[in-house]
């Protein structure tokens, strides 16, 4: 039986052979055996370059806004192929100019989980199901995949693309049981605990590099809040309060948009936990109106429409209890 990777190559050289597209972007091996990087492949004799891959941590939809006018397939798991359907819902992407190649995602590990595991990693294997081999300087070990996966592959609940041209044989992991769970766990402490937890894991550790937003598909904003003077929304420095404000701006942006496909976190050079603040905002949407984002190209977004029915307690009470009006 072919592996994945196999049947990624001889599926990206029928497309690009057919003309289905012009470009195809998937991911190639790194300079580390733990590291995979994005790629555009662009004849069918470079498609030997594509693999399947285990540290597949930044969204190749992130790259879409370069090559505008041409035709892109992408290699999609379920991350991937749901942040394309939001970039064609905001007019970003045109549906019929990108081609999903849909991949039953087994998952993709935690790069820095793997590096923890040795002084020097010389080889990975993972066979995409159970176990994962690490070969380092002090010998090898074989570690099972479960406890090598990213917090986000944990939490999935759409590995398999829900939106695809043409979907690739295969087994995805099964959509998570507990998808909030660490959210939850944040949500039980008191407000001042869930304060000073934003302030000591988030704030206090940033230092304002922005890889986040620059991993991010969906931060495409030619400029963004964080870079505007005229009028300057956030100072520009390590300030405590700026910092916070940049995080919980950004977070909104993203709110009824966000995959959790997970590259911000992972691009973060101070392994800052900030998913847990879209995470918690992607819980919100789907508890109070039912949200997914990404799910389909022909839907509105979750902020550009509205139910009759749809819950409003959560914005009036507050302010109408302090004026004594309910
Ligand atoms: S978040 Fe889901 S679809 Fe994306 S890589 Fe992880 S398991 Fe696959
Ligand atoms: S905010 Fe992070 S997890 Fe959400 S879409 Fe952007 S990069 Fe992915
Ligand atoms: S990548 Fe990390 S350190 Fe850089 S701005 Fe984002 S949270 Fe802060």
């Amino acid at each position: 039986m072919s592996t994945l990777t196999e049947k990624i190559r001889e599926a990206a050289q029928k497309v690009l052979a057919e003309g289905l597209a012009e470009v195809v972007l998937g991911y190639t091996q790194g300079s580390l055996p733990y590291r995979n990087r994005v790629t555009a492949v662009n004849t069918p004799e470079e498609t030997s370059r594509l693999i399947w891959p285990s540290f597949g941590v930044l969204n190749p939809a992130n790259v879409l806004h370069k090559l505008k006018g041409k035709k892109v397939a992408l290699i999609s798991p379920g991350c991937v192929s749901r942040a394309v359907v939001v970039l064609c819902q905001e007019g970003q992407v045109k549906r019929d100019e990108v081609y999903l190649l849909g991949v039953p995602c087994p998952g993709m590990l935690d790069p820095s989980k793997v590096r923890d595991l040795g002084k020097k990693i010389l080889r990975v294997e993972d066979d995409f199901k159970e176990k994962v081999l690490v070969v380092t300087s002090e010998g090898e070990k074989i570690v099972a995949r479960e406890e090598l996966l990213r917090q986000n592959c944990l939490e999935c609940r759409h590995p398999t693309p829900p939106v695809y041209d043409e979907l690739l044989e295969g087994e995805a992991r099964k959509p998570s049981p507990s998808p909030y769970q660490k959210v939850e766990e944040i949500e039980a402490r008191e407000v001042s605990a869930r304060w000073q937890w934003f302030q000591e894991a988030v704030v206090s550790r940033c230092i304002r590099c922005y890889a986040c937003r620059n991993a991010c598909p969906l931060c495409y904003c030619p400029t963004c809040f964080v870079d505007d003077s005229r009028p300057q929304w956030v100072g520009k420095t390590r300030d405590p309060v700026d910092t916070a404000l940049y995080h919980l701006v950004r977070a909104y942006h993203l709110a009824g948009r966000c995959v959790d496909c997970g590259s911000c976190e992972a691009a973060c050079p101070m392994d800052i936990p900030l998913r847990l603040l879209t995470k918690k905002l992607e819980k919100e949407a789907l508890s109070a109106f039912s949200f997914e984002s990404g799910l389909d190209p022909e839907a509105p977004l979750l902020l550009t429409t509205f139910r009759e029915e749809d819950p409003e307690d959560f914005m009036i009470t507050q302010e109408l209890k302090a004026l004594g009006k309910i």
